[in-house]
């Protein structure tokens, strides 16, 4: 086990918007080391926190005491053909798993934008795509090894009541050693992507969710223009096709990563400029279809760093929050380089999933890291405000200021999570001040 006394290694976000230089970093290789760590951590009072790839933008994973680094806990444990599952160690990233899967010629169902995540991370925050049949990827585990703030090393399968808890867990109920996923059998999507107006992108939203596996689509403010993504599933027969290498890349890196970022750039120093470059941008949105992986489909490079704040709402109510974001963008004269991204998941029954209960729709709204970050909060929190009339449920990786009132408001299991936490950590080993925010001491 690697022990890093780390007064001097501090510890960042992808975002930007947290940091902290714990006490301690140890990278252990296996859950019994980690039990280990846990129970010492336990019998001397000290707080202890695993942390993935730093990708959450709230202070979900920030560790001040004992950070556990899982990078050496990678890999495939077991596959089962014929279950269609597999065991994953807990440090996994989300870009590691395709290479992991191919040779049994499995894929997970569904996935977000990015992979770059671990999947205990992805996991504990429940981590989203799109789809209305689709959970997050929160729904597609079966079974955990965790260990828990007693340093027990505990195994929790689909038959327990608490896989519901520990599938999607913020990183407050214990360490996750390896997760057990029900995946699908390998497939290929075909993607349409279609420039259209913001007003037919919003009013044929619930349609085209219904109609294709996976819609999304982003809205430009200060525009009427949005672009509309539909993905098909497809067996993997299907070949892949579409843009060559160049093209992708002139879309996918030159104008979405390089040229954005200049935008944004320009933008953040005079934000007069952004409403005209958005015409502009919406202007040249132009379609295309193409056929790929499911991952290839499904994954976009993301290098201009930004903040974000998304919530669930539900689905049929995405019109008029949309309205009122609209309305509210221009009333308070923000200037969002940003498009706001608009998805949705099915209902499903974890403690504290954001599709909870209710088939789900989600706005996320994202600032330029270099943005004024007064107007950014500013931002954050007029768009809150219009999510609490919706009952909305914030991602819980994301940026947003409700604690554990209001939370116990749009969650019906919220009390039945905390007693697992009460089961699980007992003398709140794992915790930490968002925590202690959004689910009480
Ligand atoms: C560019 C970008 C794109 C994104 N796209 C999407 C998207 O499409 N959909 C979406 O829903 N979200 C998205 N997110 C949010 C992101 O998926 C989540 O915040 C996710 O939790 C990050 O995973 P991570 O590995 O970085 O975990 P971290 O942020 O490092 O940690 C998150 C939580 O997991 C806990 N944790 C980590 N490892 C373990 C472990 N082994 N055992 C127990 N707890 C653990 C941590 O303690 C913490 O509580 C995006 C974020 C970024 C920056």
């Amino acid at each position: 086990m690697l022990s890093v006394t780390a007064a001097t290694i501090g510890w960042r976000n992808w975002g930007g918007t947290q940091r902290c230089t714990p006490a301690r970093v140890e990278s252990p290789t296996d859950a019994v080391q980690i039990a280990e760590l846990v129970g010492r951590a336990r019998a001397e009072g000290r707080r202890i926190k695993a942390v993935g790839a730093g990708h959450s933008f709230s202070a979900i994973a920030v560790a001040d005491d004992i950070q556990l680094d899982l990078t050496r806990m990678r890999g495939l444990i077991a596959t089962d053909v014929e279950t269609d599952r597999a065991t994953l160690r807990g440090g996994t990233h989300l870009h590691e798993i395709p290479r992991l899967l191919a040779p049994f010629g499995l894929a997970m169902t569904n996935l977000g934008d990015v992979d770059r995540q671990t999947i205990s991370g992805a996991t504990s925050t429940g981590t989203h795509g799109t789809g209305a049949a689709f959970g997050g990827i929160s729904t597609q585990i079966v079974g955990a090894t965790i260990i828990t703030g007693t340093g027990e090393v505990r195994v929790v399968d689909e038959h327990d009541p608490d896989l519901a808890a520990v599938a999607l867990g913020l990183g407050s109920l214990g360490v996750l050693a390896d997760l057990t996923l029900a995946l699908v059998p390998a497939f290929h999507m075909r993607a349409q992507e279609t420039p259209m107006s913001a007003d037919d992108a919003i009013a044929g939203f619930a349609e085209r969710t219904e109609k294709y596996d996976h819609h999304e689509f982003y809205w430009f403010p200060h525009t009427n223009r949005a672009l509309a993504k539909m993905n098909t599933r497809l067996g993997v027969e299907e070949p892949c096709h579409g843009p060559g290498h160049v093209r992708r890349w002139v879309d996918d890196e030159l104008l979405s990563n390089k040229l954005f970022g200049a935008l944004c750039a320009v933008g953040a120093r005079v934000p007069a400029t952004v409403p005209p470059i958005a015409q502009i941008a919406g202007r040249a949105l132009s379609a295309r279809t193409f056929t790929d992986t499911s991952t290839g489909v499904f994954i976009s490079a993301r290098d201009v760093r930004f903040r974000e704040m998304e919530y669930a709402v539900p689905l049929d109510t995405i019109p008029e929050v949309l309205d009122e974001l609209r309305t509210m963008i221009d009333r308070r004269r923000y200037r969002i380089s940003f498009p706001v991204e608009v998805r949705a998941a099915a209902e499903d029954d974890l403690m504290l999933s954001t599709a909870a209960g209710r088939t789900s729709g989600y706005v996320a709204v994202h600032r330029y890291h270099r943005d004024d970050p007064a107007d950014s909060a500013s931002y954050f929190a007029d768009v809150e405000a219009i999510m609490s009339d919706y009952d909305g449920r914030p991602h819980w990786g994301k940026m947003h200021n409700r604690d554990a009132g209001y939370l116990r408001t749009v969650y019906p299991r919220f009390d039945e999570f905390r007693a697992v936490r009460d089961r699980y950590d007992p003398d709140r080993v794992f915790a930490n001040p968002y925590l202690e925010q959004i689910l009480g001491p």
